[in-house]
């Protein structure tokens, strides 16, 4: 598939926390056309696994399948649906926003975040961002009744609706769900590299679930990777934006996270990897999050501990309806792994433990 179909396609897929199908439908049947085997854990994730060496280390290289979205919780008299957040949300960013609907039989309908206009609400209101709590979907239906008709019921998923757009700048991609479909991307596009080149490694190429309610599909998977070596490709968040303090920009390649709020960077994997980009020529910053934390944070604490990393692809926007990434800063992090696993061996990951 040519790449700005698949950007595309794994935008514009739709799978919140514990509903995370069609992504991993989608993966499982590209990890398949390059991995040595294809397996899953009990909950929703996959595994594509690359035999380099039989017994060389354990590297695994995860992006979550999930986006942030909402589930139904009630159909109002009146055919509105009330929703509860899956994955941090602010009030100030759904308002009039649209999404769509997807049923348990997988019907697809859209909706409408509804919002009050400035002519009726009162002071307090404007000045305060909306509660998520009271937030509601309009399907454009006349009442409970008609939604029932379409078979909406509690417990579907909503997500964002927004089309996959090359900017200005073609390089500058806008959508919905790069937190974190790009990761996806980049552990698949490292499994293609790596069918054709050699290794002394297991590489493990792994679609998580629910990350954004708790990490739940990197616990389950590192329990049955057991990796000597773990990087979850996720986003961070640009901030060469007016009031940023550019200390991650567009452009400038991935972001190696130093501290995240569920991990401190292991130092000896960094310093490797700064290592591989100094010599291929690989751009990348260093930077950190204060609060919010990857999947790398689990998998370091799988069985005895791997060393981890969270490697984040600059990204402005996040946890809304629309972010926006560098298409460069992608292809630098595919390169960046894909040239780390083929330098990583026993004897280096070895070196890697204190
Ligand atoms: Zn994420």
């Amino acid at each position: 598939m040519e790449k700005n179909k698949m950007l595309k396609v794994l935008s514009e897929l739709n799978g919140v926390p514990g509903n995370e199908t069609q992504v991993k439908n989608f993966l499982a049947k590209e990890l398949e056309e390059v991995c040595d085997t294809v397996t899953y854990d009990k909950i929703g994730s996959v595994i594509g696994k690359i035999v380099g060496k039989e017994e060389g280390p354990r590297i695994m290289i995860a992006g979550h399948m999930d986006e942030i979205g909402f589930m139904v919780t009630q159909i109002t008299k009146g055919g509105y649906l009330k929703v509860l957040p899956l994955g941090g949300w602010w009030g100030q960013v759904v308002l009039a926003q649209q999404v769509t609907v997807t049923t348990s039989e997988g019907k697809e309908y859209r909706g409408v975040i509804g919002s009050k206009p400035p002519h009726i609400l009162t002071p307090e209101e404007v000045k305060k961002p909306t509660d998520i709590k009271n937030i509601f979907i309009d399907l454009g239906v006349d009442d409970k009744e008609a939604v029932e008709a379409l078979g909406v019921q509690i417990g579907d998923m909503v997500t964002p609706y927004i089309e996959f757009t090359e900017m200005a700048n073609p390089d500058y991609l806008l959508g919905k769900a790069w937190d974190n479909r790009i990761g996806c991307l980049v552990a698949l596009d490292v499994a293609k590299n790596l069918k054709n080149e050699e290794h002394n490694n297991v590489v493990y190429a792994v679609g998580t679930v629910q990350e954004e309610v708790g990490l739940r599909g990197a616990g389950t998977t590192a329990n049955i990777v057991n990796p000597d070596v773990a990087i979850a490709v996720d986003v961070t968040i640009a901030t060469d934006i007016p009031g940023g303090d550019d200390t991650c920009k567009f452009g400038e390649g991935p972001q190696i996270l130093v501290y995240d709020g569920g991990l401190v960077g292991h130092r000896g994997l960094r310093a490797k990897m700064l290592e591989v980009a100094k010599k291929h020529d690989i751009p990348v910053q260093l930077g950190h999050l204060r609060r919010g934390g990857t999947d790398a944070g689990r998998m370091s604490l799988a069985h005895d501990g791997a060393p981890s990393v969270s490697l984040c692809i600059p990204s402005r926007y996040i946890h809304s309806h629309t972010s926006m990434i560098h298409r460069k800063d992608y292809e630098n992090c595919v390169k960046l792994v894909t040239e780390l696993v083929k330098e990583l061996d026993k004897e280096s990951v070895d070196k890697l433990t204190y």
